[in-house]
């Protein structure tokens, strides 16, 4: 838990969010402005600040991580139509949240990257 971090916030239950999954480990919530029909983020609820801080150790997270990212996908049935996941990562990506999180991005055909 850092503090003023608004997604350690989240993942605590102390700001409310429409929570899609959670696990000991890892939370998924829609996103407040959505950009796509379907906009959830999956968080750790280690406070990472981006990748930049993940550790090789971080395995275990990372596959519960990715296990929510399916378990979003089939919940919000873009499972088959497919979908993006994205990271941003510093000022040149826009990333405005400091807590590791991956937009799980779909239900329309989306643009191309960059
Ligand atoms: P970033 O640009 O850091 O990759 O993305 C941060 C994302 O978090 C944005 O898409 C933004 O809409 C979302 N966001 C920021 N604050 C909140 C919040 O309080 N609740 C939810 N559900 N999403 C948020
Ligand atoms: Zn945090």
């Amino acid at each position: 838990m850092s503090a003023d971090c608004i997604f350690c916030k989240i993942a605590a239950g102390e700001i409310p969010a429409a929570k899609v999954y959670e696990d000991d480990q890892v939370v998924a919530f829609n996103d407040i402005a959505p950009q796509a029909p379907v906009h959830v983020l999956v968080i750790p609820r280690k406070h990472l600040a981006s990748v930049l801080d993940v550790h090789a150790d971080d395995t275990a997270m990372l596959g519960r991580l990715f296990a929510a990212v399916q378990h979003v996908a089939r919940e919000k049935g873009i499972e088959g139509s497919g979908f993006r996941v994205v990271t941003n990562t510093g000022k040149d990506s826009g990333q405005v949240v400091n807590h590791l999180h991956f937009h799980v991005m779909g239900g329309k055909t989306l643009g191309h990257l960059g």
